[in-house]
């Protein structure tokens, strides 16, 4: 059970995270404490779930069987919409399905803009992490204006936004505010979830060719070569060691400008603005 060599980067709340996770939305809950088992076996210490993926149990359980102290795994889960203003409450049921007493990292998962109620819960989280049972807190999909408001009524900067980015969909200006606010930011669906026609092209095929790897593994490289935390979802044990073994190379300026001018503007899940999911 050794540990993968994979980056830390510092967060605001002074902890750390690595650099590299998986991430397990639509794994089943039949299938989740395998997945997350072979995961850590193979050296992953960092674990992206939710409340909504259904498998927050299969987590915790999946940590538990492995033996491993509690504090070599870095356990992420998020605030669904319809909890908002009961975050308090929602956020100890996450724990006792994950039958922990700290998570590493919780964040609030749309800002569901039309309710006007991330504030409320923001000010949840900061109670929340206060108490000490979550080292860290965050937000996902929101905007700039949602941080705004969040910075602006607390002075509490979260100190992740987990929002969707790949090569096809890269979110240029709010991933500079966040850089700008010392705001980490996570991508999400980090392989545009498999569903583009992104492993095909020539230009990224050369570049994979040109270092021994394979296209996937190329642009999980783009990332964190950006200083982004990424969780590749795979139930395969051969693809979360290939989606690891990421840190042994460097993609040069001309390879990273080369995949840079893949943005479409193109987003495979939900505009963030607008998503009313409750
Ligand atoms: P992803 O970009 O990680 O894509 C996953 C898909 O890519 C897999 O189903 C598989 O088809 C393919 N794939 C994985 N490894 C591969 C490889 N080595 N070679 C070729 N294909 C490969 O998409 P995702 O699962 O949506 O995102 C990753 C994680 O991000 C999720 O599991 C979840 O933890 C998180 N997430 C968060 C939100 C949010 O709203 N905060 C939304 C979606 C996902």
């Amino acid at each position: 059970m050794t540990a993968l060599p994979i980056p830390n980067l510092s967060l605001s709340s002074g902890t750390t995270i690595p650099q590299l996770g998986a991430g397990v939305y639509l794994v089943k809950p039949g299938e989740a404490v395998d997945v997350v088992g072979t995961a850590l076996e193979v050296g992953y210490r960092h674990i992206d779930t939710a409340s909504l993926y259904g498998n927050e149990a299969e987590v915790g359980a999946a940590i538990a069987k492995s033996g491993l102290a509690r504090d070599e795994v870095f356990v992420t889960t998020k605030l669904w919409n319809t909890d908002q203003s009961r975050a308090a409450e929602a956020f100890q049921e996450s724990l006792d399905r994950l039958a922990l007493d700290r998570v590493d990292l919780y964040l609030i998962h749309w800002p569901q803009p039309m309710y006007g109620e991330a504030l409320g819960a923001w000010r949840s989280l900061i109670d929340i992490a206060d108490s000490g049972r979550a080292s860290a807190i965050g937000v996902s999909n929101f905007e700039i204006s949602d941080l705004r408001q969040l910075i602006d009524e607390t002075g509490v900067v979260p100190a992740v936004n987990q929002i969707e980015l790949h090569p096809l969909h890269q979110r240029r200006e709010l991933v500079e505010f966040c850089t700008e606010h010392g705001i980490v930011v996570e991508a999400w669906g980090p392989l545009a979830q498999g569903k583009s026609d992104l492993f095909e092209r020539e230009e990224l095929l050369e570049i994979a060719r040109a270092h021994g790897k394979s296209a996937a593994q190329v642009v999980l490289r783009w990332h964190v070569q950006q200083g982004r935390v990424v969780f590749p979802k795979t139930v395969r044990r051969a693809r979360l060691i290939e989606n690891a073994d990421i840190f042994d190379f460097a993609l040069t300026d001309g390879e990273l400008a080369t995949i840079d001018a893949f943005e479409a503007g193109t987003n495979f899940g939900p505009d963030p603005r607008t998503f009313d999911k409750r």
